[in-house]
């Protein structure tokens, strides 16, 4: 039984000039305590994924204008897309049942409020424990993420501790209410490579310890293969290639994914590996080519890719992708 089930999503943002399809149609599902891997350059769609699962899509310019995310609790099933976004049911999940994580911790913390503060509030809406077993359970979470002294450290600022340890104390406050699914937006790109692996690790440990599912974003597919267990491969509002690490690692089909994965630099090689970058850029979302979304950047583009576009196609059991040189009709 899957714990969260995204059916043909599509999140829109109607501007004034345009209509922006910044999601178009994304299926994936995430199991119980395992981590699925959200990979692609940006702008293709990964966050706005991310804040639908949230309902923090900004309306208006957004709205959800189609799909399901359902989300299995307990014996019910909820569409998260049909809640009131303000309503108390999405309320009561959001912070709660699914966490999020950002990629810059000031998004999450407050300035004028102590780390401590800010952890206990969670806990007090959530778990309606009294202030006194709320600050207990904050130092446990400080605790647990590895920050040193955490009984002195919850009555600091974020601007008093570093960079590394205020992800530590927003990834506290995130599983402060042992969220089901922690939902994570890049939450190591703006740190330095030392301290990202050991939140990575950190990451990994307690996903373990809390049996928290994780939704995992980045652009940095390296990143990824350290992390999930499952990679959607997503371009341009739709998902591209879905698999297995093993499977998008050892038997990419899609000429997207082999350009990810060639462009990622292997430091420990012994022998030098030349990097082959993506030729091009993402097109805007409101100017989606016809046909294959990647036929403009494909060396394998053929006639049918710039007229019609590709189904995602099993290429076999829980290994899919959308590209014409997997299928048989061309
Ligand atoms: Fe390239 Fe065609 Fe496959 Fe698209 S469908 S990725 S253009 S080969």
């Amino acid at each position: 039984m899957p714990l969260i089930e995204v059916k043909d999503l599509k999140t829109y943002f109607y501007t004034e000039d345009h209509l922006v399809r910044a999601v178009d149609g994304v299926d994936f599902a995430i199991e119980p305590e395992t981590t699925l891997g959200l990979v692609g350059e940006s702008g293709c769609g990964k966050s706005v994924t991310a804040l639908s699962i949230l309902s923090l899509i900004p309306s208006p310019p957004g709205k959800i204008e189609a799909g399901e995310i359902l989300f299995h609790r307990n014996d019910a099933v909820v569409d998260l897309a049909k809640l009131d976004p303000k309503g108390s049911v999405m309320r009561s999940i959001r912070g709660n049942e699914i966490a999020m994580i950002f990629q810059e911790p000031m998004t999450a913390l407050n300035p004028v409020y102590t780390i401590g503060n800010q952890i206990m509030e969670s806990i007090i809406i959530h778990q309606r424990l009294r202030k006194r077993a709320a600050r207990e359970k904050a130092i446990e979470m400080l605790r647990a993420v590895g920050i040193p002294s955490p009984e002195q450290r919850i009555d600091e600022y974020s601007s008093q501790i570093s960079g590394g340890m205020r992800q530590r104390a927003m990834i506290a406050m995130a599983l402060s209410c042992n969220p089901v699914l922690l939902v994570a937006d890049e939450p190591t790109t703006a740190l330095d490579v030392t301290i990202q692996a050991q939140v990575l690790n950190l990451m990994n440990d307690l996903r373990r310890d809390f049996k928290t599912a994780i939704l995992f974003i980045t652009h940095d597919l390296g990143v990824i293969a350290k992390m999930a267990d499952n990679i959607a491969v997503m371009y341009l509002g739709k998902i591209v290639e879905i698999g297995t690490v093993r499977d998008i690692f050892h038997n990419p089909v899609h000429p997207y994914t082999r350009g990810l994965i060639d462009s990622i630099p292997v430091l420990t090689a012994r022998k030098k590996k030349r990097l082959v970058p993506i030729e091009g850029f993402v097109p805007d979302a409101f100017d989606i080519p016809k046909g294959c979304r990647f036929s403009p950047r494909c060396a394998h583009a053929m006639e049918i890719c710039h007229r019609q576009p590709p189904d995602l196609n099993e290429i076999k059991p829980w290994h899919q992708a959308s590209c014409w040189l997997t299928t048989n009709e061309t």
